[in-house]
């Protein structure tokens, strides 16, 4: 499975990053040599030069690395500086302030809707201060024109806003689409390896609790389908209640996996008897019934060597011998040596 594929932002944002670096870079140099020495803005030209140097750069560091945010918030900067000594310093005439309408589908696309409100705001007002207060209005006497390129700007930002809006929305639901498990709202399969796999940086105190229903069988056999349903659904709520930090999983049709950090093995074991005993004790409410139904549990702690299929397996163990030794218990063995195994209830 692709996991890399459910983050089309970061894809996304990485590869406008890229090529955008290239291409902003050689135009850099284009308009650095220009204005040494045509226009005679030493300044601007030799800015210019850095950043076009800087342009190349992050293209090349983009090849081989991810996208870093502060990348992105960078190359904004220094582009939206740019822009804006341009406009300053150059005549209105000669059309530098046209630049400035490509940056809200830049600010959008690299970084996002709010950076991209505050971004396209911010550089309307600074562009309409500075071609307001230069001496010279050339070409902007006339109302129309000023008005017209003020609309196209607006018109140009509105339509970054909404696409970038509409991209983001769509993209969350496709990733919850895909990690999701649609009837209780835990996390799949796939959203487990994506977590263990690519989120979660450190795992020297994870653990895992690998957890089933006890006789969950009976419940659909005596209840109905629809009733088992909804007797998973409030589970994997109070689950993830109880856990409080930390990531809940459905793993199988009636198994959960529990991911979280514990400062030592008895705050592990103390928490999966906490869940156990909490899930004994409550009693659900469904159509009109009043269901009750026990959990066994078996727990593992992450060990440096473990992929996680060595991880998960740890824990299944456990639970096989929490079930063959009578169910609604939770079994745990957290050390290689010595052996330390416990078992509660
Ligand atoms: P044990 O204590 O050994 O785990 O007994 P059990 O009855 O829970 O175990 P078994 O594996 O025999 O049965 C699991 C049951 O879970 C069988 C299946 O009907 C039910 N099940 C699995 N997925 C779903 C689901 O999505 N909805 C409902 N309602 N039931 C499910
Ligand atoms: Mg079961
Ligand atoms: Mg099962």
């Amino acid at each position: 499975m692709d996991i890399a594929a459910l983050n089309s932002t970061k894809s996304l944002r990485k590869n406008v990053l890229r090529w955008m670096s290239l291409c902003f870079g050689f135009l850099s140099v284009l308009f650095a040599i220009f204005n040494l020495t045509v226009n005679n803005f030493p300044l601007l030209g030799y800015i210019e030069i850095c950043f076009s140097i800087y342009c190349i750069l992050t293209y090349i560091s983009l090849i081989h690395r991810p996208l870093q945010f502060w990348q992105a918030v960078v190359m904004c900067i220094l582009i939206t500086l740019i822009v804006v000594l341009g406009t300053a310093l150059a005549s209105p005439r000669n059309g530098v302030f046209v630049w400035a309408f490509a940056l809200p589908i830049l600010y959008y696309l690299l970084l996002g809707k709010q950076y991209g409100v505050v971004l396209s705001a911010s550089l309307l007002a600074i562009q309409m201060y500075i071609l307001g207060t230069k001496s010279n209005l050339s070409p902007f006497e006339t109302f129309n024109l000023s008005l017209n390129l003020l609309c196209t700007y607006v018109s140009i930002w509105a339509i970054s806003h909404v696409f970038e809006g509409s991209r983001s929305h769509f993209s969350k639901r496709l990733k919850n689409l895909a990690l999701l498990d649609p009837l209780t709202g835990a996390g799949n399969r796939l959203s487990m390896s994506h977590y263990f796999e690519v989120e979660l940086r450190d795992k020297s105190q994870l653990y895992v609790l690998l957890l089933d229903l006890d006789y969950f069988k009976l419940i659909n056999d005596e209840h109905g389908h629809g009733v088992g349903d909804k007797v998973l659904v409030e589970v994997a709520t109070l689950l993830r209640i109880a856990l409080g930090r930390g990531y809940v999983f459905r793993v199988g049709g009636e198994e959960f996996a529990l991911f979280s950090s514990f400062t030592s093995d008895e705050h592990a074991l103390n928490t999966a008897e906490k869940i156990r005993a909490q899930v004994e004790d409550t009693r659900f409410d469904i159509d009109g019934l009043s269901i009750n139904v026990t959990i066994s549990i078996g727990a593992a702690k992450f060990r440096s060597t473990n992929t996680l299929e060595d991880f998960v397996e740890q824990a299944d163990k456990q639970l096989y011998k929490a079930k063959r030794f009578g169910r609604n218990k939770v079994y745990c063995k957290f050390k290689v040596e010595p052996e330390i195994e416990a078992a509660s209830i």
